[in-house]
C-alpha cells in the first residue's frame, strides 16, 4: 500500500518534470539490484546489446523507487548506445571516441557526430509518437530534451556541417548535454532515440516489448536478464549498469559462489548471504550503482551462471535476508574453518554479537571433502625470519633475527589467539587477536586453526654426517635394511660414509648449527568469521534447513 501512494506521488512529480507523455511500467515485485557492467577506467564510448530472448527495447529511466518509466520503444534487434560526443563505430565492432584507436590501420569513416537539426513545430509535441510521426517526414529521430520532446535529424560532426544542412531545411543546430545519450541501430550512424535530461536522469532500457516473454540481452559476450542503465558520471564516458531483478541476480551468482550440485538448503543458505552482501555494500554508490559484477564485490557472470537448482534456491527464499535487531546482518562466509568459526573482534577488530565464533562440529563429518583439512606447511628457521622479521620491522620496530616461533592462546572456539616470536636478542614479539590472524597472510596460512612443532633444537648440538650435512640428534634416525625393513637407530651407532670411513658420531657441543623446521598443520580454509560453505553442505546432508544453518553460523539472527 506505501508503494502505492509513492508511486502516485512520483507520478505527479514526473508529470510535472516531464510534461503528460511519460508513463509507468508495473515495477518489479523484489526490487532491483544495480550491478556495474562498466564503470571507472572501464567506461564505454558506446555499449552494444541484442535481444537474446524476446524482441525490441523499450527506454525510459529509473525513478529512486527504481521503478521504471516508459518514454520511447524500437523493435530493432539490436542496438547500441552512446554518449552525444563523436563516436566512430570501428571493425571491433564498437564505438569509440577516436579514430585513432584502431591503430590497426582499418578505420572506419562511420560516425555518428553530436552535431543534429531540431525541426521546427507549431506546437510542442505532446508525445514519443508525436515527435516520431514528425522525425520520420525526414528520416529523423524523437528526442526527449529536459522534458520537451523533439524531432531531430543528422549526426554530424561539425557544427559548420550541420548549419549548411538545417539552413536547406529550415532547422537549428542543436547538441546536447554533457549527460545525453543516444541510441542507435548498431553498427550504423541511424539514430533511434535520444536522451538528455541532464546529470539526474540516466537512460534505461527495458528489453523486449512483449511482457509475456522474459527478456534475456547479449552484451559484451554474456547474457543478462533484466534492465541495462548508462550513466554519464560527471559528463564522461557511459558507466553501464545491469538493473537486475534480485532474485535472477542471486541465480546467476550462486554457482560462482558455491557448487550448484551442492545440497539445496546449503544453497539457499548462501542465497540469503548473497542478498544480505548487496544490502550491506556500499563502495560503489558513488558511481550509482549497488554492487560490481567482479569478485571485489560478488562474482556475477550473468545469465550463464544460472541454472535450475540456482533458480529454485534463489526462488524458495525469495526475498529473505539475514537480520539481526533489524539491521541488515552482515554475513560472512569462507570455504571451511577447521572445527570452529572465529569471533569477528578476533579477525578484523571489530565487534557484531551475532558474529561470535561458534563451536563446528559439522565440518568434520565431512572432512575427507575439505581442501586444506590437515594441511602441512614447513618453514626453515631462516625461512620463518625472513617473513616475519619484516614484518614486524614494517611495523616500526626494531627486532632482530627471529629465532623462535610458539603459540601462546587459543580462543574459546580452539583457533589461534596469541602467537609469540622470540628473536636472537632474546626479546619477546607477541602477536594477539587481530594481530595473530594477520600472521596468517604473512605467513601464507589456509586458516586461523593450527599446530606448531618445532624440530630441528639444537641444544645438544649436531650431529654432523657429511660434508657439514648436521642431524640434530640420533633420535629421528632410522637405518634400512636390504629389504627394504626400517629400523629406528638405538645405542651407539656408527656412520659410515661413501668413501668407508667408520666413525662415532657425536654432538657437536652446544653449537647451534642444526636446522630448526617448523612444521604448520592447519585445518579450514579462509578468515573463519560467520558462515562455513562446508559446514553448510555437512548441516544439509544432516538433514537441517537453511535457517538453522544460518542461525547456527549467526547466533541471534532472524530470516525474514
Ligand atoms: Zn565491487
Amino acid at each position: 500500500m506505501k508503494r502505492k501512494c509513492l508511486m502516485i506521488l512520483c507520478a505527479l512529480s514526473l508529470l510535472l518534470l516531464a510534461g503528460p507523455m511519460v508513463y509507468a511500467e508495473e515495477a518489479p515485485d523484489s526490487g532491483l539490484v544495480l550491478v556495474g557492467l562498466a564503470y571507472g577506467d572501464d567506461a564505454l564510448d558506446g555499449a552494444n546489446l541484442a535481444n537474446s530472448a524476446g524482441t525490441g527495447f523499450r527506454f525510459g529511466y529509473l525513478d529512486e523507487e527504481r521503478s521504471f518509466w516508459q518514454m520511447a520503444y524500437t523493435a530493432e534487434t539490436a542496438i547500441s548506445v552512446v554518449k552525444t560526443q563523436n563516436v566512430w563505430y570501428g571493425i571491433d565492432p564498437n564505438y569509440s571516441s577516436s579514430l585513432k584507436s584502431y591503430s590497426d590501420g582499418i578505420v572506419s569513416d562511420l560516425a555518428v557526430g553530436c552535431w543534429h537539426i531540431q525541426l521546427p513545430t507549431e506546437t510542442e509535441l505532446t508525445s514519443f509518437e508525436e515527435a516520431l510521426t514528425l522525425a520520420q517526414s525526414v528520416a529523423g529521430f524523437p528526442a526527449w530534451i529536459n522534458g520537451v520532446w523533439q524531432a531531430r535529424s543528422g549526426a554530424y560532426i561539425t557544427r559548420e556541417e550541420a548549419q549548411i544542412a538545417a539552413d536547406a531545411v529550415g532547422g537549428t543546430v542543436v547538441g546536447t548535454s554533457a549527460y545525453g545519450v543516444s541510441v542507435v541501430k548498431t553498427g550504423t550512424a541511424e539514430i533511434l532515440f535520444q536522451l538528455d535530461g541532464g546529470e539526474g536522469l540516466s537512460l534505461t532500457v527495458y528489453p523486449g516489448l512483449d511482457d509475456s516473454v522474459k527478456p534475456e540481452t547479449h552484451y559484451r559476450g554474456k547474457r543478462y536478464y533484466g534492465m541495462f542503465q548508462f550513466r554519464r558520471n560527471n559528463g564522461g564516458d557511459l558507466t553501464v549498469i545491469n538493473a537486475v531483478n534480485m532474485d535472477d541476480y542471486v541465480s546467476c551468482l550462486l554457482s560462482q559462489e558455491m557448487s550448484s550440485s551442492w545440497p539445496m538448503e546449503a544453497l539457499k543458505a548462501q542465497a540469503v548471504c548473497a542478498r544480505n552482501y548487496v544490502e550491506n555494500e556500499t563502495r560503489h554508490k558513488n558511481a550509482g550503482f549497488d554492487v560490481c559484477e567482479k569478485v571485489h564485490c560478488q562474482a556475477y557472470p550473468g545469465v550463464g551462471g544460472s541454472n535450475e537448482r540456482t533458480a529454485q534456491a534463489a526462488a524458495e527464499t525469495a526475498g529473505l535476508r539475514a537480520w539481526y535487531e533489524g539491521e541488515p546482518a552482515k554475513t560472512y562466509y569462507y570455504a571451511s574453518n577447521g572445527g570452529g568459526s572465529e569471533d569477528v573482534k578476533n579477525v578484523w577488530g571489530s565487534s557484531y554479537p551475532y558474529l561470535c565464533g561458534v563451536s563446528d562440529p559439522y565440518e568434520e563429518t565431512i572432512s575427507e571433502k575439505i581442501s586444506y583439512w590437515g594441511h602441512t606447511q614447513t618453514f626453515t628457521g631462516a625461512e620463518l625470519n625472513a617473513k616475519v622479521q619484516p614484518y614486524i620491522q614494517s611495523k616500526g620496530y626494531n627486532c632482530a633475527a627471529i629465532v623462535d616461533f610458539k603459540i601462546t592462546e587459543l580462543t574459546p572456539t580452539g583457533n589461534v589467539k596469541s602467537i609469540l616470536f622470540t628473536d636472537t636478542n632474546g626479546k619477546e614479539w607477541p602477536f594477539t587477536q587481530k594481530g595473530a590472524t594477520d600472521l596468517r597472510g604473512v605467513l601464507g596460512l589456509k586458516s586461523i586453526r593450527y599446530t606448531i612443532t618445532k624440530s630441528g633444537e639444537t641444544t645438544g648440538g649436531s650431529y654432523y654426517v657429511e660434508g657439514g650435512n648436521t642431524l640434530p640428534s640420533m633420535n629421528q634416525v632410522y637405518a634400512i635394511n636390504g629389504d627394504g625393513s626400517v629400523k629406528k637407530l638405538t645405542g651407539n651407532p656408527y656412520v659410515i660414509t661413501g668413501s668407508g670411513t667408520q666413525f662415532l658420531p657425536a654432538p657437536a657441543g652446544g653449537t647451534e648449527t642444526g636446522e630448526v623446521i617448523y612444521t604448520i598443520q592447519s585445518f579450514g580454509w579462509g578468515h573463519s568469521v560467520g558462515m562455513s560453505q562446508w559446514g553448510a553442505y555437512a548441516m544439509a546432508q544432516q538433514g537441517k534447513t537453511f535457517d538453522e544453518i544460518l542461525k547456527f553460523y549467526y547466533p541471534g539472527i532472524e530470516i525474514y
